[in-house]
């Protein structure tokens, strides 16, 4: 690749960026990075009616927290500031003149009336009504009036629209890197609208090839919804003479939901139980929406995640970091089709990557949910509880449940367990158990577990029936990790003391 790589992710801010955009966003990023070259961020904020107060931050955030770094762009500033279109209004009517006076595209004056009565009409003669090289001529445009009418409509302040002139029964040829050659006949496009001297704003798509060309965008990735405006894409850079320096394209396949046909949604998320977002949402009008983060998912599950959702390395493996994913990201192994998304594939990938967790790391995360149930200890002591307990764990806050009573003394004990265990010669020989733990100087678990083990042993006694009491006794409860675990966690006379309390406090079944 001679050429530097600098690529943009381009969103609009009209609300929420969807983990589609968030993919899309990650997929540029590691191409630059794979290739030593550019992410830049920009913003198209050229609707204004489609605009939502909030969004752009939220996109900022998302990125943030997903670990992708922009290197230019809103936020960050670069040498082809400013990256916001609102902020780079000036920029493109002067580009729209350019197409008018080279012939490429024309004013049109239509009315939305007008337009809509002859969208009627064609209707009612069972036809869809375009607005094209059969129309334009008809309506009053640059095409039909006399040069000095249309000056004058102009001057008078009569609001128009810049239109492109797409060619009659052409052939344009494309190439995307994922989809290969693409022909289209032009003859099945409409004139889009470049310019609006209403708001004085651009469109997308006359903003979004300016841009990409002053920004010196050497590769286009984007989602696939794009294709069908890609031979307009090219014509403009054809009209504009940029075909020399022309980005590639690449279109992302779409994400699908779970069950059934069609683009992934946030009702599919909403009906199944999980986010469609990177960060929880509220609009502006007060509705929420879920987000991976705030529902306790990894921002490295949820990028490995997403990175495999239409991306294979051409192998088995299937966890990656960031620099991972960069050393092996390449578009040719973006598939085609749709990718379909899985929410128990993410648990697992959260999973993964809770066990891959060190102590430290975990006890930075469980620590506020601890204080949070009134348990003040040390990071090394949560770091423990936590790192025994995080093979049974997909999220942080499973961690509670399945480490509480490394905490808290049980005040209540299971049913179950309890009429299963504390009954017939249980209690008597848990009261015998006791001395032998009392007298116990190094409570390492390894050391217990050898000096317990050996008693049983000698005892004759059933190493189930002794190992679930103590387990009634210490946990409360039929769960937890192996009993030796627990007993060196607590301590020693944290463990005679809750044996010494459930043999005082409870009696047994008869
Ligand atoms: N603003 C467009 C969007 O929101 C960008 C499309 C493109 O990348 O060209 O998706």
């Amino acid at each position: 690749m001679s050429r530097e790589v600098r690529v943009r992710f381009a969103p609009s801010p009209t609300g929420p960026l969807h983990m589609g955009g968030v993919r899309t966003a990650l997929y540029n990023y590691l191409f630059a990075r794979r290739h030593g070259g550019k992410m830049i961020l920009r913003i198209e904020d050229t609707d204004s009616q489609r605009f939502v107060p909030g969004a752009e931050e939220y996109i900022i955030e998302s990125l943030k927290w997903c670990g992708i770094e922009i290197d230019e762009g809103v936020g960050v500033g670069g040498p082809h500031a400013p990256y916001r279109q609102s902020e780079r209004k000036e920029i493109y009517l002067k580009f729209a003149k350019q197409l008018v006076e080279a012939g490429w595209a024309y004013y049109a004056f239509d009315t939305a009336e007008e337009l809509d009565a002859l969208r009627k009409e064609a209707e009612a003669a069972g036809q869809t009504f375009a607005y094209n090289y059969t129309v334009r001529e008809k309506l009053p445009t640059s095409l039909s009036l006399p040069k000095e009418e249309v000056e004058a409509r102009i001057a008078r302040g009569d609001i128009w629209v810049v239109r492109f002139k797409m060619p009659e029964n052409e052939i344009v040829e494309m190439d995307d890197l994922i989809r290969g050659h693409v022909k289209v006949n032009t003859s099945t496009l409409d004139d889009k609208v470049l310019y609006k001297s209403a708001d004085e704003l651009p469109t997308y798509h006359l903003a979004n090839i300016v841009d990409d060309h002053l920004m010196e965008i050497s590769h286009v990735i984007r989602g696939e919804e794009w294709l069908p405006s890609l031979p307009l894409h090219y014509l403009l850079y054809r009209a504009f003479g940029w075909q020399d320096t022309q980005p590639q394209f690449a279109h992302l396949p779409l994400l699908l939901k779970p069950t059934g046909g069609g683009k992934l949604s946030k009702r599919d998320g909403d009906k199944m139980g999980f986010p469609v977002f990177p960060l929880f949402w509220t609009s502006p009008t007060g509705e929420t929406a879920h987000g991976y983060r705030e529902d306790g998912y990894f921002a490295e599950a949820f990028v490995n995640m997403l990175a495999l959702l239409g991306w294979n390395p051409g192998t088995e493996q299937e966890l990656f970091s960031m620099q991972e994913l960069i050393n092996e990201f390449s578009l040719d192994r973006v598939s085609k089709s749709g990718a379909r998304f899985q929410p128990d594939k993410a648990k697992w990938f959260n999973a993964q990557y809770m066990h891959r967790k060190t102590n430290e790391e975990l006890a930075e995360l469980f620590q506020p949910i601890l204080k949070a149930n009134g348990v003040e200890t040390s990071d090394e002591l949560a770091g423990k509880a936590a790192g025994i307990m995080k093979e049974r764990a997909t999220f942080i806050t499973d961690l509670w449940d399945l480490t509480s009573y490394f905490f808290v003394a049980p005040a209540q004990y299971e049913e179950k367990q309890m009429k299963k265990y504390w009954k017939g010669e249980n209690p008597a020989r848990l009261a015998e158990l006791r001395e032998v733990l009392a007298a116990i100087d190094d409570f390492s678990l390894e050391n217990t577990e050898a000096i317990v083990g050996a008693w049983i042993q000698e005892k004759g006694y059933g190493m189930g029936q002794i190992m679930n009491t103590l387990r009634l006794a210490l946990v409360g409860a039929g769960k937890g990790p192996g009993m030796y675990d627990v007993t060196a966690f607590l301590g020693k006379e944290e463990c005679l003391k809750r044996i010494d309390y459930i043999l005082t406090n409870l009696k047994p079944i008869e």
